[in-house]
């Protein structure tokens, strides 16, 4: 099975693979958010450092997250593994280039997923979570829905939108996300790892798709 780079804008299903692959095919997720707050738990130099630069918000720059990274993948290289929002920069690509070399990974796809944006829209803001047992609804899809507006099916808990699932920081995040990948997806497309997955389907249709790359 192949390793995977998953690019995706935000609410375009990312998660959702990701637990799947994990799940049902042994994959190792990869992701520089859990590998930051992992190592900020540490009781050591490095933790203190991390914890305090999250605790601040302050930007974590890559002279700290290459070198976690790094470490990361040498735990799981012999498995196969999903990068999940790294590499974000042609820095990083060209990073994870060298490193795949270095230890000798070649048998990688990058799958892009595409999206409409109002689809994303309508995901990123109709989602709500549910306090207790956090359980995920959607408010807009068919299926997704909670039998009763604002109560968890499975708990009864109260359902709330997450601070993040606004229109206005989806927008935010989505114009950094085009900003950002546009580059990483010319840069893959010329080494010709890139393959690009219509996401506008259904999730088994998203699966599908997604296990027949890594399978190609
Ligand atoms: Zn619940």
């Amino acid at each position: 099975m192949k390793n995977l780079i998953l690019i995706a804008p935000p609410a375009a299903g990312k998660g959702t693979i990701s637990s799947y692959l994990v799940e049902n095919m042994g994959y190792q997720h990869i992701s520089t958010g859990d590998i930051l707050r992992n190592v900020a738990k540490e009781d050591s130099e490095r933790g203190h450092f991390v914890s305090g630069l999250m605790k601040e918000g302050k930007f974590i720059g890559d002279d700290i997250i290459l070198p976690l990274f790094k470490e990361e993948l040498l735990k799981i290289k012999n498995q196969s593994f999903i990068l999940d929002g790294f590499p974000r920069t042609i820095v990083q690509a060209d990073y994870l280039t060298d490193l795949f070399q270095e230890i000798g990974i070649d048998d990688y796809v990058v799958i892009q997923l595409e999206i409409d944006s109002s689809l994303l829209l309508k995901r990123a803001t109709g989602r709500r979570v549910c306090t207790s047992c956090k359980a995920t609804y959607n408010v807009y899809f068919d299926g997704f829905k909670p039998k009763v507006e604002n109560v968890c099916d499975q708990c009864g808990g109260d359902l709330i939108q997450r601070e993040d699932d606004t229109e206005e920081t989806f927008k935010n995040r989505y114009e950094v996300y085009r900003s950002e990948t546009e580059p990483l997806i010319a840069y893959y497309e010329a080494k010709g790892k890139l393959k690009k997955v219509n996401a506008n389907v259904t999730e088994e249709e998203i699966l599908e798709n997604v296990k027949r790359c890594l399978n190609d």
